[in-house]
């Protein structure tokens, strides 16, 4: 299989060999054909080739839609475009094969570019509850079944904590290919980072716009002053510098327009580090380090 160029948008190389899009959109709260074409519209149209879904945003079949209808209109194909989806903390263990196989016929795009478990727990079950790491693990080992025959290009995990990373890494055959987490200047996750680092894992960054809270950060709107920018630019800027994959999530076709600007400026070292001194581990969504 030959490395996918999605022409317009830079990527990074998966431990696959295949290619991610650094800037992708968030999909999280889009939700109807009508709301999820006219965001994909705008998307494709700013040159955002990556999508993230999940089972549990219930918009696969609307994003697939989406794009069948929209691809032809831009000149591009399947092939030009990479669709992330997860598989829900209620299908984790014995419900994942199934699961991920009804996740690949909603979105029917022939094959999925990464399938993802979306939460280390299982739906249910205590956070502390023993039989967590053994869903995990049958989880995991359905995802790489389909990896294997093709219908989940890529494989990875999100919201694994070092504890949760450092099983996997001991037990599977494949590896995971990405690492998605929380990740902005208030949640820095330098030891996560520097893990997936070792492993050879992508580390993917989701809500960094802290789910738009950070955009009126006062350092945040004066660096983007500064460098006469928008805040949600600057964050996503931030993290792209640092390698870091983003997906930013707006139904706003000017905005989605304007957050994918972001790969024509630079932060300074001294933007940067104000930027980066302001974790203090504050998290927008949920904390995985309670799940057994
Ligand atoms: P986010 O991208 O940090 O922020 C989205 C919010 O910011 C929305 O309310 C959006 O409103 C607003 N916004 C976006 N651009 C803006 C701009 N330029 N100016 C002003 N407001 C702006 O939040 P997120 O949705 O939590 O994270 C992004 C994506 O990451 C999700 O959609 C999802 O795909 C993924 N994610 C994954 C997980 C996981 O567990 N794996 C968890 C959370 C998120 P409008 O829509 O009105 O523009």
């Amino acid at each position: 299989m030959s490395p996918t160029p999605f022409s317009s948008s830079p990527c990074v190389a998966l431990n696959t060999g295949l290619q991610m899009p650094l800037l992708g959109l968030g999909t999280y709260k889009l939700c109807g054909l009508q709301d999820v074409y006219r965001a994909v519209d705008a998307a494709l149209c700013a040159g955002y080739r990556a999508f993230d879904s999940a089972a549990v945003y219930r918009n696969e079949a609307e994003l697939g839609k989406a794009l069948r209808a929209l691809l032809p209109k831009y000149g591009l194909t399947r092939e030009d475009v990479f669709i992330t989806s997860k598989l829900g903390p209620k299908d984790q263990g014995e419900k994942a094969m199934e699961a991920a196989l009804h996740s690949w016929s909603q979105l029917d795009l022939d094959y999925i570019d990464l399938y993802l478990i979306h939460w280390p727990g299982t739906q249910g079950l205590p956070v502390g509850d023993e039989r967590n790491p053994g869903n995990r693990a049958q989880s995991w080992a359905s995802l790489e079944e389909l990896h294997g025959q093709g219908k989940l290009r890529n494989i990875g995990v999100s919201n694994y904590t070092p504890a949760h990373m450092r099983a996997l890494m001991q037990s599977c055959k494949v590896p995971p290919a990405v690492l998605q987490v929380e990740f902005h200047p208030r949640l820095c996750q330098p030891e996560l980072m520097s893990l997936c680092k070792q492993y050879g894992v992508c580390f993917q960054a989701y809500s960094s716009l802290g789910k738009g809270e950070l955009l009126s950060d006062p350092v945040m709107l004066d660096v983007a002053k500064n460098c006469e920018r928008t805040p949600a630019q600057v964050l996503l800027r931030w993290a792209l510098q640092q390698g870091v994959p983003v997906l930013p999530k707006s139904s706003n076709p000017e905005r989605i327009q304007r957050n994918a600007e972001v790969f024509d400026f630079t932060l300074s070292e001294t933007d940067m580090d104000r930027l980066s001194v302001l974790d203090c581990g504050q998290r927008f969504c949920w904390d995985p380090s309670e799940v057994a």
